[in-house]
């Protein structure tokens, strides 16, 4: 193997938890590295729904890419939204008319959400990827509850205060889990008209059971945890239209004024850029050093990345996943740069799966372990602590989540962002 006689630029595009961990894999690499995101953020998705559900603040669960970076000299941070890569140049093209050259290309721009052909649902039932998306929700949410307040009409009222959930998987369930709270808890006396506790949500799935991916004894824990808190839980039911007023699911029609979308991802289109072969979710097709065939100078890493695990089974859409293989195309191209052996070929290794359901109840599933309840949550907490970038993060979280446990409180009940004013059905309080 020779050492490359100029020192090679290694673009990666995406900061989130894949770009982030291949570009700290590279610190010590004789590599200039440029970092390209649309954000100029990290984000902590994981606890999105947090932000979406009022209990924790943006600043929380985001941190500035700049900062991350701040001490590793070989990475230039970038701002841009990439549209268009041209292998035969290798460039990376932006919106911003930016032209960025590359040696080595690492694609880790993510995933979002599906509406299976149905787009132009998007607008009335978001879905949750982004600090945008969680403060959307978080507003279409609250505000449901100050136009219910004020509006004379009962059927109007009930719509307003009903929520629905679209996907059971771990986001589904967190969601219509901290919902439920929020209604139930953390709001009771702010209100004099409507009593929140009648906040109906509901939770849909298309499949038999709520947490699909997890051990059917945690699916059904789950599933009692959430109905005896409150939430309504339909499986086997399938959405087949979305509306601003309501949901349908065939011939059942649930009137509500909020629905998230939580049902299915797509990768992001860096696939067709480079013209690489994708699965039905958009995924690429990798090798077993997660380059893409064909072009042994790109690699993809995370939720981009069709890849299976030692048994053939396709390696989870998760953070750790991403991580792993993020840090693993590092120590590739560290090695390539340095005219080092290529370390072995990437295996990925499953940790466990784990999801709340609400503030004092998760299930967790690691090998041979199963937690559920109180001490699920418990490990639930310290994990996601455990994986926050910073230590004010560290401190900030636990405190809110402290304070949450034993007042109920949300801290971050702001209705920020436009909602255009209005109907007639209205009146202030005490005009009754
Ligand atoms: C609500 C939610 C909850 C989740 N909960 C969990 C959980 O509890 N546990 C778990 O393990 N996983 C969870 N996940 C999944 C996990 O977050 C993902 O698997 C992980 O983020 C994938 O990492 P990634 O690097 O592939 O992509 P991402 O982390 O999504 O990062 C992609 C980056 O690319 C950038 N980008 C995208 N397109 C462009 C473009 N055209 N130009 C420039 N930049 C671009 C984005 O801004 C983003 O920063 C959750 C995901 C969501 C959405």
């Amino acid at each position: 193997m020779t050492v490359p006689t100029k020192r090679l630029r290694v673009v990666i595009l995406g900061a989130g938890f894949g770009g982030l961990e291949a570009a700290r894999a590279l610190a010590r690499a004789p590599v200039d590295v440029t970092l390209v995101d649309r954000h100029n953020h990290h984000l902590f998705q994981p606890l999105l729904y947090q932000v979406a559900t009022a209990a924790l603040s943006p600043g929380d669960i985001a941190w500035p890419v700049r900062a991350v970076f701040r001490r590793q000299r070989n990475v230039t941070v970038v701002m841009a939204e990439v549209t268009e890569v041209d292998p035969a140049a290798r460039l990376v093209h932006t919106g911003e008319g930016l032209a960025i050259a590359y040696d080595l290309l690492v694609l880790a721009t993510g995933a979002t959400h599906s509406y299976f052909g149905h787009d132009e649902w998007a607008p009335v039932a978001p879905g949750l990827k982004t600090i945008e998306d969680a403060t959307d929700i978080r507003r279409r949410l609250l505000l449901a509850f100050e136009r219910a307040e004020v509006t004379v009409d009962e059927a109007e009222r009930q719509r307003l205060l009903t929520f629905a959930v679209v996907g059971a998987g771990p986001t589904g369930v967190e969601l219509a889990g901290a919902m439920v709270e929020l209604a139930r808890h953390a709001m009771t006396r702010d209100f004099r008209r409507i009593d929140p506790r009648m906040a109906r949500i509901v939770l849909i799935e298309a499949g038999p059971r709520v947490l699909p991916s997890f051990p059917e004894k945690l699916s059904a824990f789950a599933l009692r945890s959430l109905e005896q808190m409150g939430v309504q839980v339909l499986t086997d039911t399938r959405v087949t239209r979305c509306t601003s007023a309501g949901v349908e699911c065939g011939e059942e029609r649930i009137a509500a004024s909020t629905i998230v979308w939580a049902a299915g991802v797509v990768a992001s289109p860096a696939g067709a850029w480079i013209g690489a072969e994708r699965d039905r979710a958009g995924r690429i097709r990798l090798g077993p050093d997660l380059s893409v065939p064909g072009h042994p100078e790109v690699f993809a890493v995370g939720d981009l990345a069709a890849v299976t695990d030692a048994h053939g089974r396709p390696v989870p859409g998760t953070a750790p996943a991403a991580k792993q293989m993020g840090r693993y195309v590092g120590r590739v191209i560290a090695a390539r740069a340095s005219g080092r052996a290529a370390p072995a070929l990437f295996t990925y290794r499953h940790y466990g799966d784990l999801a709340t359901i609400g503030r004092r109840s998760a299930v967790v599933a690691l090998d041979g372990i199963r937690l559920t309840g109180l001490i699920g949550w418990w490990f639930w907490g310290i994990a996601h602590i455990w994986y926050l970038i910073g230590f004010r993060s560290r401190v900030v979280v636990s405190f809110e989540w402290l304070w949450s446990y034993l007042t109920s409180q949300r801290g971050a009940r702001l209705i920020t962002g436009h909602e255009p004013t209005g109907g007639s059905a209205l009146r202030a309080p005490g005009q009754d």
